[in-house]
């Protein structure tokens, strides 16, 4: 087992660890660089936990080894935090169809009670499977905002100070992004009772950017954007008030999930969602696209010309049946994508890169359908797309081990039955498609050991914790 001492965890200080090294660095025998696999590769990080430099060929290194092959970690662009307490709990069937909506009625009955330790404690638990699972950085998409009477908490910001403060107790990168939620349905419907938690207007709403910034300001492993939950729960005036006051940053929107959805768009606007979106905002780069299942051909073209990342979450798609991303397309206009956990039904990158082919091969009757190109590795095309699109959407300079670069690697175990004599991109696609259990070993986040052999260093704290705050809810009414 590698362990990379010394470590210091201090809690009280804006970043995870404090290191008494000036500079450190690891070795692998194998890696997985912007260019390609390489062979004897040191990696030097400094304090600040960025990559200070790479080196391949080293045959005489006496750095510490890692035990295996070195990946970038994985940035997961949507997640909800919360909705990890609630997992199987929306899987009986109803009176009547169940969809999407009947789901989203357990899910507000379940967060109607959660308080800010709870939701801490949850978060924390989420973030430890996450990093076991090869996720360094989660963009945390974050809507519960007030109390259970939807009054503002003393801090307005305080719930998602909750999950920045379970992703320095965790070790995680995070990429805050507090939802602007204040209707229920487009052109400005007055909100539903279970929604109280969620509003805010563009003052309440910008005050709670204002604290998150304040918070990062000194945090390395933090940055805040902003989310306009959907096109749904804001006017067109509201976001245009909100963006004047946000001109930097990621910009994330769910978009075009659902059917009804579609047609409430076109009724309201006559343009369906994306189409919308696209003809009246500047949506560029910053902005990340969340599901954007339901796309005409001519939205996917669109969509993929503006350098925007399509924020695709298969296992959460497929478990809310909102249908299937058209992905092959999307990839063949060179479209940008990420991947997230979205409502957390799984937490393994690996499974999700997984299903994003799956439902190709299930609606074409073809194998490798997202291929880069003939003779290219299904399982290595995704895992550089989902690397890009994903650093992409979370802003920071993540997803590559390359100078300049967060210090956040993946170590694969290369004596895990499944990978054994694998190497190069056999590797990944033996990874992402014949693994059923977790074959990561060792995780770095800004250069800090936070997963040990397969387990996080702090994880049986923050599962009693995570254990007590799920006991708790389930008890509560
Ligand atoms: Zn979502």
């Amino acid at each position: 087992m590698l362990y990379c001492p010394p470590l210091r965890f201090n809690p009280g200080r804006v970043n995870f660890y404090e290191s008494s090294l000036f500079m450190r660095t690891l070795f692998a025998k194998s890696a997985l660089l912007p260019n390609g696999w390489a062979s004897d590769v040191e990696i030097d990080i400094a304090e600040s936990g960025d990559i200070a430099a790479v080196r391949t060929g080293v045959t005489n290194s006496a750095a510490p080894q890692l035990q295996g092959a070195v990946l970038p970690g994985m940035p997961n662009l949507h997640s909800h935090a919360h909705q990890r307490a609630m997992v199987g709990l929306a899987e009986k069937a109803g009176q009547s169809q169940d969809s999407f909506w009947t789901w989203r009625e357990a899910m507000y009955a379940y967060l109607g009670k959660m308080q800010p330790q709870q939701l801490q404690a949850v978060a924390a638990q989420l973030y430890v499977e996450m990093l076991k699972f090869g996720y360094t950085n989660v963009a945390e998409f974050q809507y519960l905002h007030h109390d259970q009477n939807g009054n503002p908490y003393a801090n307005r910001a305080e719930m998602t100070l909750r999950c920045l403060q379970a992703a320095r107790d965790a070790g995680i990168g995070i990429t805050l992004l507090p939802v602007l939620y204040r209707y229920a349905g487009f052109g400005g419907q007055a909100p539903v009772p279970g929604q109280k938690r969620f509003l805010n207007d563009a003052d309440g709403f910008l005050e709670i950017v204002d604290e998150l910034q304040k918070a990062v300001a000194e945090d390395s492993n933090a940055v805040v954007g902003i989310a306009p939950h959907s096109l749904r729960a804001v006017t067109p005036e509201l976001l245009n008030h909100v963006l004047a006051s946000f001109s930097t940053g990621p910009v994330h929107i769910h978009i075009a999930e659902q059917i009804p959805e579609v047609e409430a768009c076109l009724e309201w606007s006559g343009k369906r969602p994306v189409e919308w979106l696209l003809e009246n905002f500047a949506v560029d780069q910053r902005w990340c696209l969340i599901h954007a299942t339901h796309l005409t051909d001519q939205e996917i073209t669109t969509l993929a010309n503006s350098g925007a990342v399509a924020g695709i979450c298969p296992t959460t798609e497929a478990n809310l049946g909102d249908g299937i991303f058209p992905t092959a397309s999307y990839l063949q206009q060179a479209g940008v994508f990420g991947i997230g956990s979205d409502s957390q039904v799984s937490i393994n990158p690996a499974e999700e890169l997984r299903w994003l082919e799956y439902a190709q091969r299930l609606t074409t009757n073809g194998r490798n359908v997202l291929a880069a190109e003939a003779g290219a590795s299904t399982g290595r095309t995704l895992f550089d797309g989902a690397l890009a699109g994903g650093a992409q959407a979370c802003g920071r300079n993540i997803g590559k081990l390359e100078v300049g670069c967060r210090a956040d690697l993946v170590v694969l175990d290369s004596d895990h039955p499944r990978l054994v004599g694998r190497s190069g991109d056999d590797l990944l696609d033996s990874w992402i498609f014949g693994c059923d259990d977790n074959p990561v070993k060792d995780v770095f986040v800004g250069g800090n050991q936070v997963v040990a052999d397969g387990v996080h260093i702090f994880e049986p704290r923050i599962e009693e914790e995570f254990k007590a705050a799920v006991v708790e809810l389930n008890s509560s009414s």
